[in-house]
């Protein structure tokens, strides 16, 4: 077994080898530039023309100049968002979740302080979205809809289809953060009620510095990155070719094995997501079980908090997550679970463990062998969890507050 077990795929992923094969020529041999109209760059554009077949293979788009390549997933959810609100002038309103990457969430942020009208739609306890307040959140002024498809902390999974029906029904532009769930599960948006979606290749197995934005046909879509003629004047600059031909190469490997891929990662959570219920009596789930990306498993161990989780894991090897923003040493609760109303005892101590293909059973039994002697070992030291025990049937409600109040 590798000393490092890496249950953080919803970070990144490794490269896989035949990507990396695929990428190592346009370092050394094949490093023309290409715009250029002689040989070495011709022949470089046509690998970017395969690449972008591929890409448009994994995300079941009708015609491969419907994608654009991106640097990340970040800059395609800006570039969407960007771009909508660029043609549409007149209109100040944006509707999205509470629920999003920061990608979107710091963007609409930044543009509420400039005078953008953000409707953040809530969730339920599942982490699902609520259609009627959706509808009721639509207006003419409303220039986009930006919905993510999987939650990167949780895996829910959002109804896109429906709630894109519901947003085509208006006449309004709808965005789709599809960064966790691409290569993870089948995708296709030829003929879904979607004008723009995201990806980013090392969510896949793909490189970093790589993404995609796909932009349906007849979409007026303005450049977002200004300068020379690259990807059909809509973002400038000399492309990343081995990023391009790698990102495509993993999408063509994701595509093929994806149904595969699903089914085994799926058995390897849910043996894992068992053993831990079962051998920590203090824990829950977050967010709905069916409707979940195949990988994902974000638990919640009582009264801990989910940073030093992490630490202890990481002391045998076992690379998992928090879905929380760290700063400077002091973390602050997921505002995914905050939405979903996860209970103050629980919100500290959620671990997000997120899989991939390349995971084996192995690997989950000795995590499921491991985690269990973490948390025990944690809970038998936390104060928090002796000052509610104590406190327990008196009123119990008392030791949530002040744990609440330290988020
Ligand atoms: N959207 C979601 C849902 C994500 O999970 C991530 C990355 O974690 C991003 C966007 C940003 O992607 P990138 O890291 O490629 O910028």
């Amino acid at each position: 077994m590798a000393e490092t077990i890496y249950f953080d795929n919803n970070a990144t992923t490794r490269v896989l080898p035949e990507v990396l094969d695929v990428m190592r020529p346009f370092f050394t041999d094949l490093y023309g530039n290409p715009s250029s109209v002689h040989r070495f760059g011709s022949q470089v554009r046509q690998r970017i023309d395969e690449a972008r077949a591929q890409v448009a293979g994994l995300i079941g788009a009708a015609d491969p100049l419907e994608v654009i390549f991106t640097s990340c997933g970040t800059e395609g959810n800006n570039a969407a968002i960007r771009a909508m609100i660029e043609t549409q002038p007149e209109k100040r309103h944006i509707v999205t979740t509470q629920v999003e990457h920061p990608a979107v969430l710091g963007l609409c942020q930044h543009l509420e302080k400039r005078g953008y009208r953000i409707t953040w739609l809530g969730v339920d306890r599942d982490g699902m979205p609520d259609f009627d307040e959706l509808r009721k959140a639509l207006t003419n002024d409303t220039a986009l809809v930006s919905i993510m498809y999987a939650n990167n902390e949780t895996g829910v999974i959002f109804p896109i289809e429906s709630i894109g029906q519901i947003v085509k029904e208006k006449g309004i532009p709808f965005h789709v953060d599809a960064v966790q769930l691409a290569g993870k599960l089948p995708l296709k948006v030829k003929g879904m009620p979607i004008d723009l979606l995201t990806i980013s290749g090392h969510k896949f197995h793909g490189p970093k510095g790589i993404g995609a934005l796909y932009v349906r046909r007849g979409l007026a879509f303005p450049a977002f990155v200004i300068g020379g003629h690259q990807e059909r004047n809509r973002r400038a600059g000399t492309e990343n070719v081995p990023g391009i031909v790698g990102m495509g190469k993993a999408a063509e490997i994701a595509l093929k094995n994806c149904a595969a891929n699903a089914n085994y990662v799926r058995r390897l959570r849910d043996q894992l997501e068992q053993g831990l219920l079962q051998s920590c009596p203090d824990s829950r789930v977050n967010g709905n079980r069916q409707n979940r990306l195949p990988n994902t498993l974000n638990i919640s161990f009582k009264y801990l908090e989910g940073e030093s989780v992490l630490v202890l894991l990481d002391q045998h090897g076992i690379c998992a997550s928090t879905g929380s923003a760290c700063t400077a040493g002091s973390s602050e609760p997921s505002h995914v679970l905050r939405a979903m109303g996860v209970p103050a005892e629980w919100l500290q101590g959620a671990v997000r463990f997120s899989l991939s293909e390349l995971n084996t059973a192995e690997e989950v039994r000795f995590v499921n062998q491991k985690a269990p002697l973490v948390v025990q070992r944690l809970q038998g030291l936390s104060a928090l969890g002796k000052l509610a025990n104590r406190e327990q049937g008196a009123d119990a409600s008392k030791a949530s507050d002040r744990i609440a109040a330290r988020g």
